[in-house]
């Protein structure tokens, strides 16, 4: 009895404390000061509809070894470690410069790279060597916790920072959906990363176990975390440089991503936002055949709301970089959360 009661006190106290964290948390929400800035129109957006997201995937059998889900998706756990829940802010696409952001702790997107390690000739005689280089990686992908997820040569899906926490993949990173933009993806969206090399000389990128892991993967998470297909997108497409705004700092999957092959639509053609909110340009991403289309349209747009408001475009973009400046510097300090890279 007595050790009931002991039990029913620490029940009230945590739940108590839980909601004290939470309504701590809640008055980080950030209201923007009144900014002397011009008042932005919203940009038009991609006329394409989100696909719907897939149907039910569910747990079939869980170990400490691997997971398996219904749609034969298997997780191993081998390498699993974890940093910190996530937590973030994200800005009012209609109109950040007005509306308080929202503290979130929900995933909304996956950003897919490639690790860029060492890749051995995908051939029986190498199996050792292959082994040995997949084995490496994860062990450094766990030690700096890169990524949450790995799919290696054989395509073999390794979770290893686990889907409630922040994984260090996405550094300094602008996304945006229909309603939000998001700020440092570390927090907010996943880290796919595929074990290969951008742009080798001989073949495409991944192989094609590689290619339907990432498919029953990217069917899991989206089934599970209702993550919209805009949302799944190319590191290179989110990378920015802030010192020198820039986008494209980190290039992987620049061009190749399957996205068709992974259940989703051609992302690629999606305006870039670092390049339409906070006017970043993009030269190191012209090589990119993949992405050409999408950069003309952003230019295009960053031009018509520049003429629109009878401002030069170099001003224009000043402007947008201020609002970037503004927008970053204020959503770290108030969540405080650290953005790790
Ligand atoms: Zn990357």
């Amino acid at each position: 009895m007595g050790a009931i009661t002991v039990g029913l006190a620490f029940l009230v106290l945590t739940f108590l404390g839980l909601a004290w964290a939470s309504a701590a948390l809640v008055q980080a929400t950030w209201k923007r000061t009144a900014s002397p800035q011009p008042r932005f129109t919203a940009l038009p957006r991609s006329s394409q509809k989100p696909e719907a997201v897939p149907g039910r995937v569910w747990v079939v059998e869980s170990n400490d070894r691997f997971e398996l889900y219904s749609n034969g998706l298997r997780v191993e756990n081998q390498f699993v470690t974890n940093t910190q829940p996530r937590a973030y802010l994200s800005l009012s696409r209609e109109d950040m410069d007005e509306h308080p952001a929202r503290l979130r702790f929900d995933p909304v997107g996956i950003v897919f790279h490639t690790t860029e390690s060492h890749i051995a000739p995908f051939e029986e005689e190498q199996n050792g060597t292959l082994r040995r280089a997949g084995e490496g990686l994860l062990e450094f992908v766990r030690r700096n916790h890169s990524y949450h997820f790995v799919i290696d040569r054989f395509g073999r899906v390794f979770r290893v920072v686990r889907e409630d926490d922040y994984a260090n993949h996405a550094g300094h990173s602008v996304w945006a959906d229909q309603n939000w933009v998001y700020l440092n993806l570390n927090q907010s969206f996943f880290g796919v990363a595929f074990e290969a090399k951008s742009r080798p000389e001989d073949g495409p990128p991944v192989n094609p176990a590689q290619v339907h892991a990432g498919r029953i993967l990217v069917e899991m998470l989206r089934a599970r975390y209702k993550i919209p297909a805009a949302n799944c997108v190319a590191h290179a497409q989110v990378s920015i440089n802030p010192s020198n705004r820039r986008a494209g700092y980190h290039t992987d999957w620049a061009a190749d991503l399957p996205f068709h092959d992974l259940g989703l639509s051609d992302n690629y053609q999606r305006p870039l936002p670092s390049v339409t909110l906070f006017g970043f340009t993009a030269d190191e991403l012209r090589s990119a055949d993949a992405l050409r289309p999408a950069l003309e349209v952003a230019d295009d747009l960053v031009r018509r709301e520049a003429a629109a408001r009878g401002m030069p475009l170099e001003r224009y973009r000043e402007v947008l970089q201020r609002r970037y400046k503004d927008a970053i510097a204020s959503v770290g300090k108030q969540t405080n959360v650290k953005y790790q890279y």
